[in-house]
């Protein structure tokens, strides 16, 4: 088995050499996917696999823009059109200065599990660029966004690819996106989700990957008759995903100690509750400060500079900022620290040794593709109430969240139930896999 799950790994390796990222992606799947295909004959000689793991289509495009001292810029635009067997290409775009093509191709991947979880018919996609919002004036995000647009409008719309938010990209340049997206096409339509609720967005789609995370991290607690009352909760991340796993988290009743960005992390030993949240949402959401400035108005906390929260005491964790920022040390720490629960509010936050540490020690775990799809599920209830021209209720929409995490928890347990113990990343990357390869096997070999 090993040798046909490497002889795989290694075709991929030699068409995508310089893709570390996208090479992590798909060898966990393979891992897990590769022996069940073996043991089941539909799949069995259609190379699915293989199949999946080669973008549809990758547009790379030149990002041209005027700062506000009247120089050019120049930036570098990507879309990737991963998989579209149940759906229109669906996933989120990111600006940051170290996207790149390995780095989209690995969340477009992993989209396609995550978007096939959710129950809708989403297929996966993901895009970005490399520009850098941070330090930048809204003028110069807006120029940037509509200069993005300029290119982008001609391989996205409603039923072809509906781009989202991610890291760097949050309400208002998905408000510039669709502003420019709407002039060019000259029509309103639901291309983008994560809209102002004003102008076709969702309740609760702010909330919904964090929340989301919440929900299905409270399924597995439920499996071992445990809730999150007086839970000790480290979290990383203070933007969109950390924040409102951090308030629902607060509202069960769980305490949570940390929140963090690229230049460190706070500790509130008393707990960071719902009025202290609501500051770190000011900092980070309209000053665009730093989580240091957490100190100013809570003295008696801790930052500390370029540290990630890993070595504080905890029963629960949640990595919600970024790929790769938890790793084999990290792990062995918060399994000495005591920490039985983690869930990856980010995508692929742990490294895969963190990850096999965690399954050797019997520690719950949910993989991302699992736990972070509260988001895209709400952006698929956008695009529904967009197409029905109505809206739903906060608690209408809460509600679906709920069951869909119910439901994704459910499906991970068909296939990753084992002796005493649940493995959700089996779980969740056969569940994720069945539903899309037989999409493909039905459409042919296209
Ligand atoms: P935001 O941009 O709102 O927040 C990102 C947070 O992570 C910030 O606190 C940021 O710190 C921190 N961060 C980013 N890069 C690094 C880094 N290299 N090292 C340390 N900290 C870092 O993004 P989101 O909250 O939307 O996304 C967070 C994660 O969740 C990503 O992995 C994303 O792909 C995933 N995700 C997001 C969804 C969504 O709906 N938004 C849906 C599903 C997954 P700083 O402010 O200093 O940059």
């Amino acid at each position: 088995m090993e040798k046909i799950i490497n002889n795989f790994i290694n075709q991929v390796y030699n068409r995508n050499k310089n893709e570390p990222e996208f090479l992590q992606a798909v060898s966990e799947v393979a891992h897990n996917v590769i022996p069940f295909i073996i043991k089941n004959e539909i799949y069995y000689g259609q190379n699915v696999l293989l199949r999946m793991v080669e973008p549809e289509r990758v547009v790379s495009f030149r990002v041209a823009w005027i700062d506000d001292n009247e120089e050019i810029q120049v930036n570098r635009g990507y879309r990737v059109e991963m998989n579209s067997a149940i759906g229109p290409y669906k996933g989120g775009l990111r600006f940051h200065p170290s996207v790149n093509l390995s780095i989209l191709k690995f969340l477009a991947f992993e989209q396609i599990f995550k978007n096939s979880l959710t129950t809708l018919p989403m297929g996966g996609g993901k895009g970005g660029s490399d520009f850098n919002p941070k330090g930048r004036s809204d003028t110069e995000v807006m120029r940037f966004c509509q200069s993005f647009m300029t290119e982008l409008f001609r391989h996205i719309g409603p039923n072809r690819d509906i781009p989202a938010g991610d890291i760097g990209v949050g309400s208002r340049e998905i408000g510039y996106l669709f502003g420019q997206y709407k002039r060019l096409k000259n029509e309103f339509t639901g291309v983008l989700t994560g809209k102002g609720v004003s102008w076709g967005g969702s309740l609760i789609r702010p909330e919904a990957t964090g929340y989301g995370v919440v929900y299905f991290t409270q399924n597995m607690l439920k499996e071992k008759n445990i809730d999150f009352k007086n839970k000790k909760v480290i979290i990383s991340g203070s933007g969109n995903v950390a924040q409102y796993a951090a308030e629902k988290i607060i509202k069960m009743g769980g305490i949570v100690l940390t929140m963090s960005d690229s230049s460190g992390y706070v500790f509130d030993k008393d707990g960071i509750d719902l009025e202290k949240l609501e500051k770190i949402m000011t900092i980070k959401n309209i000053d665009r400060g730093r989580i240091d400035q957490y100190l100013k108005y809570y003295p008696k906390s801790i930052f500390k500079k370029n540290s990630k929260p890993w070595n504080i005491k905890c029963d629960i964790a949640l990595p919600c900022a970024t790929e790769n920022e938890l790793d084999k040390n990290n792990a062995k720490e918060l399994v000495k620290n005591g920490c039985f629960c983690i869930g990856e509010g980010a995508n692929m936050p742990c490294t895969p040794d963190a990850i096999e540490l965690f399954l050797n020690n019997k520690i719950l775990f949910a993989p991302g593709k699992a736990s972070n799809a509260g988001g895209v599920a709400v952006s698929g209830l956008e695009m529904a109430q967009n197409s029905l021209r109505y809206n739903w209720s906060r608690e209408e929409v809460d509600e679906k969240l709920k069951n869909i995490m119910f439901e994704i928890h459910k499906s991970c347990l068909i296939y990753g139930k084992e002796k005493n113990y649940v493995n959700y990343v089996k779980g969740a990357n056969i569940a994720g896999f069945v539903k899309v390869a037989d999409a493909m096997i039905a459409q042919g070999v296209v």
